[in-house]
């Protein structure tokens, strides 16, 4: 290794932080290479393998020679089947087409294209909270101000129309919409939807609404932006394969926004990544267009995503000291630490302690601007789920 030089920082990172999701993972495997025994429930990462029909249809493709550079904003079967599945939503006149969708490398790079091309200094976007990580840090990448909304945990830390226009500015250009929830699992009702686009529709900001989670969804289906919003005008809808499908490592996500936004953003993916992989883009077509086969595997993830989640608040009720938010959709549970409202960071100091001590790990609610708090994943094996939530059962009532 070379001798590391004196380096400051530019100025466009200088304030950023590393994303804490992405580093509790990288912990874990830390610490399992170096022999501990760990139960990663820190990042969001399905367990499951992608299913065997999308793995063969990406193995068809490479085959056939899908291994070159395609389009920017990527192949056209792939962009119309992102605009068909809009379209069985959205029941507006103006259909939406391949040209309002951009292939990116995961939705996390679609909602960078979006942040950064519609944002800017002087620009405030509302932020309920809490909420994934990255959108404070790509909001303030792009030199906008993040204005972070809390929800009332007893609302299952939702916002509510009338909250987010009390934290409204002249300067508020956007929101970041993300139901179901991550960290909190919350799912939005259509009414609660409705009532918060009509009012971002009648300021004439910019929506983001990520639906990453939106096919992960327990008792009744979630609703898609697309369902019940007033206009597309404003509406940029960020999704991708990497939850539903379990596909996390393939990298696909889109956004469908107005064409004149999928243009500018596509002439910045031009110049950062180009096309998403190609092979990966056969990928997500299959996932899709082979919608029998799709419908079949999401539902069975589901299922078993739900068994976790009533396994896992089963054993978090044993301790009633423990308050955890219900979840409805999406595959985290966020409770509150012990010590919190004493402590600065209880969240913090609860989720190292589970990790060095128990070799669970899960992410500090400090990380969704929450610092009360901790989100734990359940998108690993059952028994693991089990046998971790008795490990933090007995870290609570040491700590508590
Ligand atoms: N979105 C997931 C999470 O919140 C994956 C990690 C990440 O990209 O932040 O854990």
């Amino acid at each position: 290794m070379t001798s590391a030089p004196a380096f400051t920082p530019s100025a466009n990172v200088a304030q950023l932080k590393e994303s804490a999701t992405i580093a509790v993972s990288q912990r874990a495997k830390a610490l399992r290479a170096s022999g501990r025994e760990i139960i990663d429930l820190g990042a969001g990462e399905p367990d499951f393998d992608t299913p065997a029909f999308i793995r063969a249809a990406a193995q068809r493709a490479i085959d056939a020679g899908a291994t070159k550079y395609t389009a920017v904003d990527g192949i056209l079967p792939l962009r119309q089947a992102v605009a068909d599945e809009a379209n069985r939503r959205w029941k507006g006149s103006d259909k939406v087409t391949a040209a309002e969708v951009v292939i990116s490398t995961g939705s996390k790079q679609s909602l960078f294209n979006a942040c950064f091309t519609l944002f800017g200094p002087g620009d405030e976007v509302l932020i309920p909270t809490p909420a994934w990580t990255s959108y404070y840090e790509m909001v303030s990448i792009a030199r906008a101000t993040p204005v972070p909304v809390t929800g009332d945990p007893a609302h299952g830390f939702k916002v509510t129309a009338a909250m987010l226009e009390t934290a409204a500015t002249p300067r508020t250009k956007g929101l970041m919409l993300n139901s179901p929830s991550n960290p909190t699992g919350s799912v939005y009702a259509p009414e609660e939807l409705r009532a918060i686009l009509a009012l971002a529709h009648e300021r004439g900001w910019w929506v983001l609404s990520d639906e990453i989670y939106l096919r992960i969804a327990y008792g009744k289906a979630a609703s898609s932006s697309l369902d019940v919003a007033p206009s597309r005008e404003r509406l940029i809808v960020v999704n991708g394969v990497a939850k539903a499908y379990a596909m996390t490592g393939w990298r696909i996500g889109w956004t469908i926004s107005p064409a004149n936004v999928a243009a500018a953003m596509t002439a910045l993916q031009s110049h950062t990544t180009s096309n998403a992989a190609t092979v990966s883009q056969h990928a997500a077509l299959a996932a899709l267009s082979m919608r029998d086969e799709a419908d079949a595997a999401v539902t069975a993830m589901v299922a078993q995503f739900e068994k976790r989640r009533d396994a896992a608040l089963a054993i978090l009720r044993t301790e009633p000291r423990i308050h955890v938010l219900a979840p409805d959709g999406a595959f985290y549970l966020y409770l509150r630490a012990p010590g919190a409202g004493k402590a600065a960071d209880a969240g913090s100091a609860f989720a190292a302690q589970l990790l060095e001590k128990s070799g669970v790990a899960i992410v500090p609610g400090s990380a969704f601007l929450t610092p009360d708090w901790v989100r734990v994943s359940y998108a690993a094996e059952q028994a693991q789920v089990e046998e971790a939530m008795r490990r933090l059962v007995a870290a609570f009532r040491d700590l508590a």
